[in-house]
């Protein structure tokens, strides 16, 4: 067996243990196709990178190849490419400004899509504000008729998540009826996330070791 089937299996088992819903997504950014296939080997079928032109070169082929395969955006996205995004991602998490969320309207876009939380309120980083993540949910679907489906969050760097990924379920309780996906967790906490409700965990790191950028 691989070294990344290994990974996979191993992280399955744990987030397992404390959540049965959670879903694995392998992020594959900065490593080459032949990582990916050793995942789709171990039977992985949910992939994140972070860059469109990246994602392109290694991910159109190997879709073509195994139609179950689902591709998400998870990396910040400029408006000028939408259009080449919307061609391979099935599932866009980094819905994070009103420009880009009409771009997508304008495109007529019949992907999923995530609101990218800044949960810590970060300056340097992306996303929407979390008091305003409510209003601009209800703007990106009755107004721009977008089927958002989820949120996402970072939380800040070298803090415990554990508050921020509690912040972002309480964002989602407000939503009620309309309460949604929630896209939380990395390799350093993926099982702590899992633990609070995570229903996608994004890992890179733990399954295909470091990046070399
Ligand atoms: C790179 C990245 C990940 C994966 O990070 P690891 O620490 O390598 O697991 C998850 N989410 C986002 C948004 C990322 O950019």
């Amino acid at each position: 067996m691989s070294v990344i089937a290994e990974n996979i299996g191993s992280i399955k088992a744990k987030i397992a243990k404390v959540n049965a819903h959670t879903q694995l997504i392998a992020v594959s950014k900065n490593h080459d196709a032949s990582s990916v296939r050793a995942a789709i080997a171990a039977g992985q079928t949910l992939f994140g990178e972070n860059r469109v032109q990246e994602a392109t070169a290694k991910f159109t082929q190997i879709k073509a190849e195994f139609p179950s395969i689902k591709l998400h955006l998870i990396g910040p996205l400029q408006t000028n490419k939408v259009k080449d995004a919307l061609k391979l991602f099935d599932v866009i998490e980094t819905l994070d400004r009103e420009k880009l969320a009409r771009e997508f309207a304008k495109h007529n876009a019949q992907q999923e899509f995530f609101i990218q939380v800044n949960i810590g309120n970060e300056p340097q980083k992306a996303g929407i504000a979390p008091e305003a993540a409510i209003d601009f949910f209800k703007h990106c679907t009755a107004d721009l008729k977008l089927n958002v489906t989820g949120l996402m969050c970072i939380p800040p760097v070298d803090e415990n998540p554990e508050p921020f990924f509690e912040s972002l379920k309480s964002i989602n309780t407000k939503l009620g009826t309309h309460s949604l996906k929630l896209s939380m967790g990395m390799s350093a906490d993926y099982e702590l996330a899992a633990a609070q409700g995570a229903d996608f965990v994004r890992i890179g790191t733990a399954i295909f070791g470091e990046r070399n950028s």
